[in-house]
């Protein structure tokens, strides 16, 4: 008999998908990293699995714990599959403006979501960030996970996405696009490519109203690049410690309307059926296209599915009242 001993057995060994039709006119060959086959439907679960085994050998999450997070909703599921199969108590801190699917499929899988404002400053005490961190200070044996600080998230990428792209490509991958939040993914996977090859180029994908590609570009932290935007997922208006710098080499910023829009058509053109940062993945990689040769094989990563979006960007009413239709 061939099975897994439990859920978690079956995180990552995803598949590397070839695009067909909206990269018909680029020269290189694109690949897609497809996370959505994870168990939590995101890449999220490969590094929740990896914060909370290491907060476990190192003794930060004891027997019959509380874990505590903020979070979008992918790295809240990835942990609270862990909880489940380890038997720990989940609460998940998030903002209103994350889709109503994502918070409903968090409590789905037993976690007990806490809803915050998302137009305060990270250091308002109503804030997610705020609120995420009091809530573990005051559960007594709790554990603050802090994924866009915590080393093992990048790690995770570091230990298991990288190497896989690395093997499905047959070493022959030259440049990596992603979108970056708490900047674990490129991060982990950029270092390790450039590991195996120095001359893989690696690429963020960045949102307008995110502080990350003029930081890159300048070394300043531009309170003036920060403002509300729509796109999920990506972009920030912090400076996560998991966030690599010195192992991007550079970033493109991608509209609302686009991410939007590319999103449908991943879905109607690829039969990609992914969440919105996979939009704004693809279409950064047709915003690079100028840095693209014949020879080179370009991947890009698919962070999650997109049944989270369903009242969102796969819905045209949504669309047509922001003016994306
Ligand atoms: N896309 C989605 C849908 C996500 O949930 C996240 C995580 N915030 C990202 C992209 C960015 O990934 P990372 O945090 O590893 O930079």
């Amino acid at each position: 008999m061939e099975y897994a001993k439990n859920i978690l057995e079956t995180i990552g060994n995803t598949p590397l998908i070839k695009l067909n039709t909206l990269t018909a006119d680029l020269p290189c060959l694109v690949l897609a990293k497809y996370e959505t086959f994870n168990p939590g439907n995101s890449v999220k679960d490969r590094m929740a699995l990896k914060m909370v085994e290491d907060a476990e050998a190192d003794g930060r999450l004891k027997p019959g714990g509380t874990i505590v997070e903020g979070t979008s909703g992918n790295t809240g599921m990835g942990l609270a599959l862990a909880a489940i199969v380890k038997g720990y108590r989940m609460i998940c801190v998030t903002t209103d403006k994350q889709s109503k699917e994502k918070v409903d499929i968090l409590k789905a899988v037993g976690s007990e979501v806490v809803v915050c404002p998302t137009e305060v400053a990270p250091e308002d005490p109503r804030s997610y960030y705020s609120t995420a961190k009091r809530m573990a200070e005051e559960t007594p044996n709790s554990w603050y996970v802090n994924q866009y600080d915590n080393p093992s998230n990048a790690q995770a990428h570091y230990e298991s996405t990288g190497p896989e792209i690395w093997q499905q490509t047959d070493g022959k991958v030259t440049h990596f696009v992603v979108g970056v939040g708490t900047g674990g993914t490129i991060s982990g996977v950029g270092k390790y490519l450039k590991e195996q090859n120095p001359n893989v180029k690696v690429w963020g994908v960045d949102t307008y109203g995110s502080v990350f590609k003029k930081y890159h570009e300048t070394g300043i932290f531009d309170e003036k690049e920060i403002y509300p935007y729509v796109t999920e997922g990506i972009g920030e208006d912090i400076l996560p410690a998991n966030v690599n710098f010195d192992i991007i080499d550079g970033f493109t910023k991608v509209t609302d309307k686009d991410a939007a829009v590319y999103t449908q058509l991943l879905a109607k053109k690829e039969g990609m059926f992914c969440g919105n940062s996979a939009g704004a993945a693809i279409k950064g990689v047709l915003q690079l296209q100028e840095h693209f040769g014949p020879d080179d094989v370009v991947v890009v990563l698919f962070h999650d599915h997109g049944s989270r979006y369903v009242g969102k960007m796969y819905n045209d009413d949504w669309m047509r009242e922001k003016g994306y239709l």
